[in-house]
């Protein structure tokens, strides 16, 4: 038998089914696609960066628990005393670990469509099934009859909720994430991977629902090169979720290098509100141009639609140096919609001219 004949007998047939995540080549061209931070960090401090770095024993296994890495995240993020914290390798893997822990006949998970692709996609992978309720098309809130229905119906498991949402930017009511907290037979895991670039949390509310996860990552920060992802919320169910966990699941360079970081956040507070004050111009300025629709967002990227010709943006773009990302055909709902992640004043302002350049050519 050769190898193929074996992965067709052997490899699941959804895995088959599947194309890998693909990841654009971005060599040489200004990079918008991925909610990345720009900046890097100043000389003096990369140079206490790896002064530190020195001092690491790389023969070791790391702490399993990452306990000094921990602290400084739990006051990096206001996580609540009497709550639990639980790391992984980006918050993708806590993703897995939770559908991991919580996989089973009959149980499944809940999410919004648009939304973050990878809570369908690990639930295929685990075996669980996924049922995706579509956001309302105005402005992306949450459609509330919908999802009570879906609920319900379907008795999910785990629900995820991305707030701010990716990729649409805009945050959900609280009454309504309240009222799903309410509804929801399992756990609510409130995603708050943009956290940085809004002043609404879901993580004061930790133990005042039994249900209630809060979820965050340091890569919108500006550390996406370490992955690492935390999970909040009562001991209870982090006790058990830790027992998916992979023993040593936080390296050592992450661990040191995230740490030293969260020293110096004020380094990383200054960018994020430098993102945050590009978004309102790019916005301002996007909305000004004749037939692009932007939406308002509390995220460090905009959602733009262009009516026939995102495609035809998308590759002007790239054939001019710029790389965003192009949703049109994910989703019914983003329909001839780009996103642009808030890059550098410069990078920005190369975007701005270059869909200028488009839309009045
Ligand atoms: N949640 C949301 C809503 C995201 O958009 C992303 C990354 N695009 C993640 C989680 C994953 O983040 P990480 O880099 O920590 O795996």
């Amino acid at each position: 038998m050769s190898a193929a004949d074996l992965v067709q007998r052997w490899i699941r047939p959804e895995i088959q089914a599947l194309s890998a995540y693909h990841v654009p080549p971005a060599d040489g061209l200004i990079k918008l696609d991925a909610m990345e931070n720009p900046w890097t960090w100043p000389e003096d401090m990369k140079a206490a960066w790896l002064e530190r770095l020195r001092n690491l024993d790389v023969n070791r296994y790391p702490d399993p628990k990452a306990a000094a890495l921990g602290e400084r995240l739990r006051q990096a993020m206001a996580v609540p005393a009497d709550m639990d914290l639980l790391l992984g390798n980006g918050s993708d893997e806590i993703i897995q670990m939770l559908a991991l822990a919580l996989r089973g006949e009959g149980r499944g998970i809940l999410s919004v469509e648009p939304g973050f692709v990878m809570y369908r996609m690990i639930a295929l992978w685990c075996g669980m099934d996924y049922v995706g309720v579509p956001l309302r098309a105005e402005d992306f809130s949450l459609d509330m009859p919908a999802l009570r229905r879906a609920l319900e119906e379907h008795r999910p498991a785990l629900v995820f909720l991305a707030c701010p949402n990716n990729p649409t930017g805009n945050l959900f009511a609280e009454a309504d994430i309240l009222e799903v907290l309410d509804r929801a037979p399992g756990l609510v895991v409130v995603d708050e991977a943009y956290a940085p670039f809004t002043d609404h949390s879901f993580m004061s509310r930790l133990g005042q629902h039994d249900n209630l996860l809060v979820m965050r990552t340091v890569s919108k920060l500006g550390l996406a090169g370490l992955r690492l992802g935390l999970l909040a919320g009562p001991a209870a169910w982090l006790e058990e979720i830790d027992k998916v966990r992979m023993p040593y699941n936080i390296n050592v360079l992450t661990q040191e290098s995230a740490r030293f970081a969260l020293e110096h956040h004020q380094v990383l507070d200054e960018q994020t509100a430098h993102i945050r004050r590009e978004r309102s111009r790019m916005l301002a300025a996007l909305e000004a141009l004749p037939g692009l629709k932007v939406w308002p967002s509390e995220a460090n990227f905009l959602l733009a639609r262009l009516p026939g010709r995102a495609t035809a943006l998308f590759d002007h773009l790239l054939k001019n140096g710029v790389l965003v990302k192009k949703l049109h055909g994910s989703h019914p709902l983003l329909e001839d919609c780009l996103r642009f992640t808030i890059g550098k004043p410069e990078e920005n302002d190369r975007l701005l001219e270059r869909v200028e350049g488009f839309v009045h050519g």
